[in-house]
Parts: C-alpha cells; sequence; structure tokens
C-alpha cells in the first residue's frame, strides 16, 4: 500500500510590506506599496489595505497611486528581506526533517513518516508559531497529501492562518475554487479555459482526460491531475541543483586582464539570462580561477538575491579583483551563481524603473529569438558563445510576480 504523504506548503503573508511594518511600526493597518517610487516604477508588492482599491503587484505604480492616493510608498530594500528571509529559513531548517525554499518566502516541507497525520499537523503549527514568535512575520501554511493541494489550501488560508485537507478530501476542496488557483493556470491559459465555458475545478474535474490532453496538449493532462488533487511531485531539499556556472579553459594561458574581465562580464550575463528565463534569483556568487601551476583559488560573496546584470557584474569583477593577486598565467577561469530560489528579477529593481525592466525584457526576448550572444553589452563583446540556449531548470513553471498570491 502506498504511503500517505504530509506536504506542508508555508508562505509569507505580503512579505515585503511585513518586513517594513517590522521596522516601522507606524505602517502597521495603513495601505503600502512597495517598488519603483518613480512614476514610472512597478509595484512588486502591497497591503492587503490597498487590494480592496483593486491594486495588485505588477501594476504601474503611477495608476496605484491614482487608485490609492493615501497610500505610503515605499521603496523596497532587498538586503533587509533578504536578512529576514534567511531568518525563517533557519529556523525551517531547525525544525523539518526535509524541506525546499522556492522563493524568498516560500517553502515546502515534507513531514511524511513524522508521525501519524496528526502529529504532523501539530509539527506544521509548531513550525508556523515559532517563526511568528521569534520573527513576527505573519506566515500560512497548507497542509496536505502534496505540493499543488497544500499551495491552494495556503492561498485560501490567508491571511495569517492555516488550512489542512485531510485524505480523500483533495478532490472536493478543490472543486468549488476557481481555476485560476491551480498554480500553472495564468492569464492565458485562463482565458482560453473561461472560453471554453470552464470557470471551477469542478468542470475540469468532470472532463475526460482525454479531452484536456486534446486541447491543451501535455499540460492539459498535468492540469487535469492536479485538478483532481494528484500531484507526486517531491519535495527536493534545499541546496539541491541550486546553482548555475561556467568556465573556461584557455588554449593558451593569459595574463590579458583586459581580456580576462572581458570573458567574465559575458560569463556573468549569460548565467544572469538563464537565471531570468528559469525565473530564478541567487544570493551567493562566485569566481574561481586556475594560474598555470595548477593552483586553483576561488572567492564567493553573499548578496541580496537579484538576477541583474547591472548588479551582478560589478560584484564579479570585483571578486576577479580580488582573487587575481598573484600576477602568473591564468589557465581557466569560472563563474557561478548559488542559493538559487524562485522569483521575478523585478524585485531586483527596486530603485529603478520600468525602463530596466522593459530593457531586460526586451533584450531577453531578443536573446530567446536569435541566440544567447545576439545581445550582449559593449564591454562584453568579442567574448565567444558561452552558456546554453535552454532552460536549465527544469519543470519549474515561471511565476511572475503579477500573479502571486501574497
Ligand atoms: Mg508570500
Amino acid at each position: 500500500m502506498p504511503i500517505n504523504r504530509s506536504i506542508v506548503h508555508m508562505d509569507l503573508d505580503t512579505f515585503f510590506v511585513s518586513c517594513e511594518r517590522l521596522l516601522d511600526d507606524r505602517l502597521k493597518s495603513k495601505p503600502i506599496l512597495i517598488g519603483g517610487t518613480s512614476d514610472r516604477g512597478v509595484v512588486a508588492s502591497c497591503s492587503y489595505e490597498t487590494r480592496l482599491f483593486g491594486i495588485h503587484s505588477g501594476m504601474p505604480m503611477r495608476m496605484a497611486k491614482m487608485l490609492c492616493p493615501e497610500a505610503v510608498i515605499i521603496r523596497g530594500n532587498t538586503a533587509n528581506y533578504s536578512k529576514f528571509s534567511n531568518v525563517v529559513t533557519d529556523i525551517v531548517k531547525e525544525n523539518a526533517p526535509v524541506f525546499e525554499k522556492t522563493s524568498i518566502d516560500e517553502f515546502y516541507i515534507d513531514l511524511t513518516g513524522m508521525d501519524k497525520f496528526y502529529g504532523c499537523k501539530k509539527l506544521a503549527n509548531e513550525i508556523r508559531s515559532k517563526i511568528i514568535k521569534e520573527t513576527g512575520l505573519p506566515i500560512s501554511f497548507g497542509l496536505s497529501e502534496n505540493k499543488t493541494v497544500s499551495k491552494i489550501a495556503t492561498g485560501e488560508a490567508k491571511p495569517n492562518n492555516k488550512l489542512e485537507i485531510d485524505y480523500g478530501v483533495e478532490k472536493s476542496f478543490l472543486s468549488p475554487l476557481s481555476v485560476k488557483k491551480i498554480p500553472m493556470i495564468g492569464d492565458k491559459t485562463y482565458q482560453e479555459l473561461r472560453s471554453l465555458g470552464v470557470r471551477v475545478i469542478k468542470t475540469i474535474q468532470e472532463m475526460p482526460l482525454e479531452l484536456m490532453e486534446r486541447v491543451f496538449g501535455k499540460n492539459g493532462s498535468v492540469m487535469w491531475k492536479k485538478a483532481n488533487g494528484i500531484d507526486n511531485s517531491p519535495v527536493v531539499q534545499h541546496n539541491e541543483r541550486k546553482s548555475v556556472s561556467t568556465e573556461r579553459t584557455f588554449e593558451k594561458d593569459t595574463i590579458d586582464v583586459v581580456k580576462l574581465k572581458t570573458l567574465l562580464t559575458a560569463m556573468s550575463e549569460d548565467l544572469a539570462f538563464q537565471l531570468r528565463k528559469g525565473s530564478k534569483l541567487t544570493s551567493c556568487v562566485s569566481v574561481k580561477i586556475r594560474y598555470s601551476d595548477f593552483n586553483t583559488y576561488t572567492l564567493q560573496q553573499k548578496i541580496p538575491y537579484t538576477s541583474s546584470d547591472h548588479v551582478l557584474i560589478p560584484v564579479i569583477l570585483s571578486l576577479f579583483e580580488r582573487l587575481y593577486k598573484r600576477r602568473l598565467l591564468i589557465r581557466l577561469i569560472g563563474v557561478k551563481y548559488s542559493n538559487l530560489v524562485n522569483g521575478c528579477f523585478q524585485m531586483s529593481l527596486f530603485e529603478d524603473t520600468l525602463k530596466y525592466y522593459n530593457l531586460y525584457a526586451s533584450v531577453d526576448h531578443l536573446r530567446q529569438r536569435f541566440g544567447d550572444r545576439s545581445v550582449v553589452r559593449a564591454s562584453g563583446f568579442g567574448a565567444k558563445t558561452i552558456g546554453r540556449a535552454d532552460n536549465p531548470f527544469n519543470g519549474n513553471a515561471p511565476l511572475l510576480l503579477a500573479n502571486r498570491k501574497q
């Protein structure tokens, strides 16, 4: 007989807003918008009070200001949010046997076999209470047999609550909910489903699997399974396959610093592009050099979560400058981004604006169409093709900030 699994999904409520309120309690219960503060900025996060005005993340800041003029507007601070996120991660790490951090404010925890189901409920509650007590941040969770049902349950539990879905009632829990609540269904698929007259999950449950496959292909069968509360995907332990890296061995050892920096810039860009393509952010970068005598050195640095070239490149170049001390010929250089989590790169652009967002979006679009090296910044020009065109992160459907429930 298969073992019943116990999977918890935990998600901090309006995470950026909650962090700001911890730092300044005058902000409690005020409507708050976080994001680029200029007129061309984008809302990265907003408090529940602003949602009554129809505001959501991803909306232009100018429009949000018009809808709710009394809102307090705050330029986000990734360094602060990363710090709070790490504190929460440490608490989860201390108390959970297997967990996966999927974004800056979101975790899956596998409690299978910890106890009978009641024991798992108790443990999930204890972890949540501990986080609230030790950090002051509100957090919600869903507990069920699998990731999909638990994630949807968290959404239904919010704000600052929990929801447990017992074995056998997954389908009936899902059936009255909008199909929009299924994590993989974005705006486009939602519109397609609506045009077929499908609004609630129950309708998909009653459709034959073959029909969903015929209309939506392979995605259709995944959607059908999720709608029926079926999801076998495992909780992947934190830090497994959570990095991207690239390195280059020279045909002839070199001491040409300009050439080395040009190549490092190109490598940093390519890896950042891979991050954005997979909707990932990094919080740790490292540079490796191997001298002609085969001595190898690496230097790493923790940084606030980002996937932006203009943030990453200066860090990589300064690491290289600190590392390259021996004035010996270099045989190999490498760049690595690790501690990856899911997340949209908009959040690393608080001080910037829609302009940067659009710039990266169009650069990435060209790269997708014409290949990785079709668009490179001038300083990286001339480096040969490195990196890959395919998405290195299999399976995880990219979550846009705009579609996220916080
Ligand atoms: Mg959240």
